[in-house]
This record gives structure tokens, C-alpha cells and sequence, in this order.
């Protein structure tokens, strides 16, 4: 899934490219990709488009009167539509321009997850952005402090859990805890405050090193191209230390750590959820 640096990135991209188009048309290509019903998606149309932008996983579409959230989920992707196809492949919503060009949200997976939010006025106070925690991006160590001892959690699942953190997900929440020499499985409330500036600059380096690398690229990355030291590495040695990374697998997901650097050498197992266990 795309997090905050690819989504960053791309939003930079398509804002070059298309700023300032006048909006001809918006389409929903199935009847699940719109999720909203007022305001209508054709309020826009007339209008140029101001730029977009991203808010933790979301892109926002924005024009003057109504703002469009995109949320790509796993395999979604907004493109440039060069074909313009009658039925493109996994197309889910298109967005048509006065200049002739089009930009595509597609997903290629069965189950069509990804989706289109029309909203006006005040959109961080409405869904889907309802809610979200401060964005990864601008996270002040004080918002940082504020927000882990909102509750005890996880690290690694509160790295992920867009109303404490927005723009995190799988593979940065493996890298963060790494880069700030912390256990995934640490209690959010018990860090004390050299392990909160460390996961708070951990975060910060980790997002500069993605985005400077997405943003040498002309699409979005997919998830093995990008860069990291434990996310999909196990067995391989830890860049840092030296030992090997380990892997801490769930149906949905893996967390990738390195004993020496973050455990103490402890190698974790999960017996709540483990899918070996279960
Ligand atoms: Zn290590």
C-alpha cells in the first residue's frame, strides 16, 4: 500500500502536470466508487484545478467549490488517462478535462476497495478525513508526546493507526521502529523521553529518505522498489548491526525487526495473533 512518501510524491507529479486544467467531467465507472452523494462531483466542473495535495493516505483532488479525497487502498493508482478507453481496465472513476486530457483512479484488484469522497467547506471535519490523526509530515514532538500516552498500544501499531498518526503504514512503522532502535511490541505509554525523540526523529528521517527517492522517480514506486533496512528483508543481515532481520508474520501483514538492534536479542512471537499459533 502506498503511505505518506509515495503518496507525497505523486501528488507533487500530478499537480505539475495538470494545476491549473478546467475540469470537463467527473465519471464514477462503477456504482461503489463514488462514496458520497452531495455535494455532486459536477459542482466542479468549470472550475480549474487548484493543485493535488495529500493528507495521510488520502489525495485530494482540489477545485474551488468541492474538493475530491481519493483513497487508493492497496492497488488503486490515479494516472494520466492517455486512452480514454469506454471501459479502461479496473477503472473506478474518471476525471476529464477541457484541454482534452483525463485523469484515471483504476484498481486492479477483485474486491474494488479504492474510492472517491466529494466534499466542500470544511473537509477535515467531515468523512472520510474525519478523525485522523496529525500528519506524519508535520508530527511536532509535542503532538508525537501527547498522542502516546493517549493510551497504551504498540508501537508498531500505533505507528499505524491513522487517528494517532496519519500517513504511516506496513512497511514505514517496520522502518521507524528500527531507525529509533525500538521493539515494535514496546507499550506506547511506557517510553521514556529519549525513546520518544528517537521514534520522533526516527519518523522525520525515515519519510525524508522515501520521498527523496520518490521524488526522483516519474511514477509512483511499487512496494519492493522501495527503499528500506528491515521491511521484506528477513533473513538478510541488518544493514546497522549485522544480525539477521526477523519476521513477525499476521494474515494481513508482516512487522520486520532486528533483535540486536531493537529487542535486546529477544526474538519476538506473537501468541495472540500469530498465524503460526492460531
Ligand atoms: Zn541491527
Amino acid at each position: 500500500m502506498p503511505e505518506l512518501p509515495e503518496l507525497q510524491a505523486h501528488a507533487e507529479r500530478l499537480t505539475e502536470h495538470f494545476a491549473g486544467a478546467e475540469l470537463s467531467g467527473f465519471r464514477a465507472l462503477t456504482f461503489t466508487a463514488l462514496k458520497t452523494v452531495l455535494p455532486a462531483p459536477d459542482d466542479a466542473i468549470g472550475h480549474p484545478l487548484r493543485g493535488i495535495d495529500r493528507l495521510g493516505k488520502y489525495l485530494l483532488v482540489r477545485f474551488e467549490p468541492a474538493t475530491f479525497v481519493v483513497h487508493l487502498m492497496q492497488g488503486g493508482r490515479l494516472t494520466p488517462d492517455e486512452k480514454q478507453a469506454a471501459k479502461p481496465r479496473g477503472g473506478l472513476a474518471r476525471w476529464t478535462f477541457a484541454d482534452g486530457r483525463a485523469l484515471l483512479l483504476s484498481e486492479m484488484a477483485k474486491e474494488k476497495r479504492a474510492g472517491v469522497w466529494v466534499v466542500a467547506g470544511e473537509i477535515t471535519a467531515q468523512p472520510p478525513l474525519e478523525g485522523l490523526g496529525p500528519d506524519a509530515a508535520e508530527l511536532t514532538l509535542d503532538e508525537l508526546r501527547t498522542s502516546l500516552t493517549e493510551g497504551p498500544m504498540r508501537v508498531h501499531g500505533f505507528l499505524r493507526d491513522q487517528r494517532r498518526i496519519a500517513g504511516i503504514g506496513r512497511r514505514l512503522a517496520s522502518e521507524v521502529c528500527h531507525r529509533a532502535r525500538l521493539s515494535p511490541f514496546a507499550t506506547t505509554t511506557k517510553l521514556g523521553d529519549e525513546d520518544v525523540e528517537r521514534l520522533h526523529a526516527a519518523i522525520g528521517d525515515c519519510i525524508a529518505d522515501a520521498l527523496a527517492v520518490e521524488r526522483d522517480r516519474d511514477a509512483m514506486s511499487k512496494s519492493a522498489e522501495r527503499p528500506g533496512h528491515v521491511y521484506h528483508r528477513d533473513g538478510e543481515d541488518c544493514p546497522v548491526c549485522g544480525d539477521v532481520i526477523r519476521a513477525i508474520e499476521y494474515t494481513s501483514y508482516t512487522i520486520n525487526y532486528c533483535p540486536t538492534c531493537q529487542t535486546g536479542g529477544k526474538v519476538l512471537a506473537d501468541n495472540t495473533t500469530s498465524k503460526f499459533l492460531k
